[in-house]
């Protein structure tokens, strides 16, 4: 339980106000939940002490010509002297406050623009947190709230409410956020509900929804709401919505510079340092998953070693292809060459990782990662006689390991035609975590986007890792996902991008 969302006791007097106002506002909608009280039209003008607001609480970043990201306004309703609805000591401001953080941290590491109404618990007026939003010339705008109903302590549930006067795409934006938090947190979907009359969604210019998270007045969503695990659910399964929203809007997709392709597709790819010149691949166009589609790309780094067998066994008794990001670490290169044309035979990809895997030693030029890339390309050409266009830097395209030369060597690689790809997902199997723990981290990793590229392992001795699989597959297969191999149609997972 998270002592910043319990405060003291606020004055009775407040209270029966509040209760006055929930009730005016729940005519006002025409419903029984009551969506919380400060967005009536009753309210509409902002009171003296919430135009004080502390401006410095706005994260507005200057606004760009070149703004290569998309951009959200994530506004935690309430806040400061208005805490929204009160349940004994809990308000209503903090946990939109904590689940708007969580938000805000996801986002941020997917690569979105973020803008914040408010980071503390501070006043900031409806006026105000519209303003910030028109003046940001965000792409979306969510609002974050929770619900309450006095005398009724049974009902609970999550719902989106939307205005599409103002934006035609906010239903489908709404509705996003409604399946998809819906979805990740298993709360009882209580629908979209379309309003005039919300000062926020009747304000501000973007696609806007206003999500009403949960009912702090019913003992079991209280108690959900107060868990972080819970908030972050709830967090996972607004940033799900905001991907898919763009997701299934292709001509944004690929009108935005941060989704452009490594090499022009139309343009052969020349290698940039004049060396290895076999190691390049042709021109490839990458396809945007279809909506609705459900993805995990299985990723298994490190292999082949002596357990590399008995992991094909599973894969084939579950029909799950994967995509192997090799080494040669652990066997002979006899032994190598054999499993990756067992890997291969299979139905799964071989793709590079590294032929050493010293992380030290690779990264020390461009020059030492070609050719430590290209002994492994070799063996993967020899044992399945064709070279993948995809590839894996070892500990990511980010590593700390690389960053010396990062810059250059992505170029080289992109120059190629090479692919790399980094992970969304991961079963933490090196993190010493124990079977259950995997299982629940690379499913819960995975649940929330439709593309998941999940990371796992393949190194000796790694028996657990391999036991957790079944389980990982049928849970994920349950949430309507199916396993895929990863190919050059594929749009990577990098975090480099991420990062620009
Ligand atoms: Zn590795």
């Amino acid at each position: 339980m998270d002592k910043e969302i319990r405060y003291k006791k606020r004055a009775r007097k407040q209270s029966v106000r509040r209760l006055i106002l929930a009730a005016t506002a729940a005519l006002f909608a025409g419903i029984i939940g009551g969506v919380c009280t400060l967005y009536s039209d009753k309210l509409l003008a902002p009171k003296a002490e919430t135009l004080l607001a502390d401006t410095k609480t706005y994260a507005l970043s200057p606004s760009s010509p070149h703004r290569s990201l998309q951009s959200i306004v994530i506004d935690a309703g309430h806040g400061g002297k208005d805490p929204g609805s009160v349940f004994e000591d809990i308000y209503e401001s903090n946990i939109n406050l904590e689940i708007a953080k969580e938000v805000a941290a996801l986002l941020k590491s997917r690569s979105y623009q973020v803008i914040m109404t408010r980071e503390g618990d501070v006043n900031v007026s409806l006026k105000e947190r519209v303003d910030v939003a028109n003046k940001s010339n965000a792409d979306l705008f969510i609002s974050i709230h929770q619900n309450s109903l006095k005398n009724d302590t049974v009902i609970h549930g999550m719902e989106t409410w939307y205005n599409d006067r103002m934006n035609k795409a906010s239903g489908k934006f709404a509705e996003y956020i409604q399946q998809e938090v819906a979805s990740v947190t298993q709360a009882k979907n209580r629908g979209l509900r379309a309003n005039q009359s919300l000062i926020v969604l009747k304000g501000v210019s973007m696609p806007a929804c206003l999500i009403e998270t949960g009912f702090i007045t019913n003992p079991q969503e209280r108690k959900l709401l107060l868990s972080a695990a819970y908030r972050k659910q709830v967090a996972q399964g607004i940033v799900s919505a905001i991907d898919k929203y763009f997701g299934n809007k292709q001509e944004t997709i690929s009108s935005s510079p941060s989704d452009t392709l490594p090499v022009d597709a139309n343009m052969e790819p020349v290698p940039l340092s004049g060396k290895y010149l076999d190691m390049v691949v042709g021109k490839r166009a990458f396809v945007d998953l279809k909506a609705g589609d459900k993805i995990v790309y299985l990723t298994i780094d490190d292999g082949p070693c002596d357990s590399t067998p008995r992991l094909l066994e599973v894969l084939d008794r579950y029909d799950v292809k994967a995509t192997f990001f090799v080494t040669a670490q652990y066997l002979s290169e006899d032994q190598i060459v054999k499993q990756l044309g067992q890997i291969s035979a299979r139905g799964h990809a071989v793709a590079v990782h590294t032929y050493s895997h010293q992380y030290g030693s690779i990264y020390q030029s461009v020059d030492s990662y070609l050719k430590d890339y290209k002994k492994m390309d070799d063996l993967i050409v020899k044992a399945t006689g064709k070279r993948s266009p995809l590839f894996r830097f070892p500990g990511g395209s980010n590593t700390g390991y690389n960053k010396k030369i990062r810059a250059e060597l992505i170029s080289e690689m992109n120059s190629r035609g090479l692919i790399y790809h980094d992970w969304n997902a991961f079963n933490g199997d090196t993190d010493g975590l124990i079977k259950e723990q995997m299982i629940s981290k690379a499913v819960t990793e995975s649940s929330y986007k439709n593309k998941s590229v999940l990371l796992i392992h393949d190194t000796p001795g790694k028996k657990d890792v391999i036991d957790t699989l079944p389980s990982i597959i049928l849970k994920l297969r349950e949430k309507g996902y199916r396993f895929d191999v990863l190919d050059e149609t594929v749009k990577p997972i990098q975090f480099e991008s991420v990062q620009k």
